[in-house]
């Protein structure tokens, strides 16, 4: 068993509200995702472009969005830079990098509602539609893939594990459904679709739908 490790106070307190996003907020975590995804691939490219023997073939770069509704999970992989273990631990374990947490004062944090719509949230809006998020990564350069999973504020896990190629897979376990929310539709491809045309129509790489029939 892997160790449990805590997240960051400041990290706690944007997962919590995260996770009791209100309804109208939560499709944005695609956006995020992609977003995220296609970060990773524009660092390979860039990668590409100041190392020489090491070229960036189009076709192999792209993001793929795979529903799966028997297993309830909506995974998200690209094929870019991925992270080693050491970058699992310090980007994913400790949130608000980009500082835009600190500029807020305390009520506007606690209206979650403004700083979810305003600010890129980034990585943890996973949590507004799962209720468990599993990071599976190859880095560039590295033979040893890692698994992050994190059930939410309590921590998370990190360990050694398998994958073949170079890149991210996010794997969401989506929340089930209760009275007052549905998730269900995260895993409808055409719901999908129309959030990835709503927020992601710019992106630069090929975003891949999978349905996944097991
Ligand atoms: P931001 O994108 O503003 O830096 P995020 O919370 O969205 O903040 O992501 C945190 C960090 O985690 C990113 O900066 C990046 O280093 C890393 N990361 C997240 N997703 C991926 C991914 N798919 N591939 C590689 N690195 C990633
Ligand atoms: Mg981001």
């Amino acid at each position: 068993m892997a160790v449990m490790k805590e997240f960051k106070a400041e990290s706690k307190r944007l997962l919590e509200m995260m996770i009791n996003s209100i309804y109208t907020q939560r499709e944005i975590f695609l956006r995020e995702l992609i977003s995220n995804a296609s970060d990773a691939i524009d660092k390979m490219y860039y990668k590409a472009l100041s190392e020489e023997g090491l070229t960036f073939n189009k076709e192999d770069y792209f993001i793929k969005i795979t529903p799966d509704k028997d297993k309830r999970t909506l995974t998200i992989s690209d094929t870019g830079i991925g992270m080693t273990q050491e970058e699992l631990e310090t980007n994913l374990g400790v949130i608000a990098k980009s500082g835009s947490l600190a500029f807020k004062t305390e009520n506007e944090l606690k209206d979650g509602h403004n700083i979810i719509g305003q600010f890129g949230v980034g990585f943890y809006s996973a949590f507004m539609v799962a209720d468990e998020v599993t990071v599976i990564s190859k880095a560039w350069g590295s033979d040893q893939a890692y698994k992050w999973q994190s059930k939410g504020a309590d921590g998370y896990t990190i360990e050694p594990c398998e994958k073949e190629t170079v890149g991210t897979d996010i794997i969401l376990q989506i929340k089930p459904n209760t009275e007052e929310d549905q998730y269900d539709e995260y895993l409808e491809t055409y719901r999908l679709r129309a959030i990835v045309k709503k927020y992601s129509d710019f992106i630069r790489y090929p975003i891949k739908m999978d349905m996944k029939t097991s």
